[in-house]
């Protein structure tokens, strides 16, 4: 286990039983982590589904944390938390109660079963980009770059609204 804190940030994705909602609890649950700090977090985004197209849009936001747990525990405490949403598994890329991405752990390049970091979708993600940048321009993502230079990577079509009034 690291001794010292380490930045962490977490997407956050829900399409299903009240999005926004999910999203405002999973913020205060990740918020209560042992060993673990919410520093910040972004805007509520607003965003089309990858994958099949016959789902809700998706909500989406990102936490910066800072832990001194190592990246596989927290990975089990994301994945608790998906359960304390009742998730179930669908089909890939289908709807879903609670999603959490563990994006990046620190400087850290992991590749091992059942983690990946940083997240292998992070530059094609205009969910995650626009809300990463929001919080934390200044970050550059281990092995992929910027941010803001991911983000300004994105084909034109890449949708990520913000927004203004949690409905
Ligand atoms: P996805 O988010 O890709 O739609 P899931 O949430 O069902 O799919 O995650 C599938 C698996 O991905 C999880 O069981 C988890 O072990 C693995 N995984 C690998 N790297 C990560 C990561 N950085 N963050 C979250 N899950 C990860
Ligand atoms: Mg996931």
């Amino acid at each position: 286990m690291p001794t010292e804190a380490i930045p962490v940030w977490v997407g956050l994705g829900s399409n299903l039983g009240k999005p926004i909602a999910q999203i405002q609890r999973a913020l205060a649950e990740l918020a209560d982590l042992p060993d673990t700090r919410l520093l910040r977090h972004s805007s509520l985004f607003r965003s089309p589904p990858m994958g099949p197209q016959d789902q809700p849009d998706f909500i989406n936001a990102v936490a910066l944390l800072e832990t001194t747990l190592d990246a596989q525990a927290l990975l089990r405490f994301l994945k608790q938390i998906e359960q304390l949403h009742e998730r179930e598994t669908t089909r890939h890329w289908g709807e879903r109660t609670l999603d959490l991405d563990l994006l990046v752990y620190g400087a850290s390049i992991v590749d091992e079963p059942g983690l990946t970091v940083p997240h292998p979708g992070i530059p094609q993600r205009a969910f995650v980009l626009y809300p990463l940048v929001e919080i934390s321009p200044e970050l550059e993502v281990p092995g992929f770059g910027p941010v803001t230079a991911l983000l300004a990577a994105l084909p034109l079509h890449a949708v990520a609204r913000r927004l203004e009034d949690p409905e």
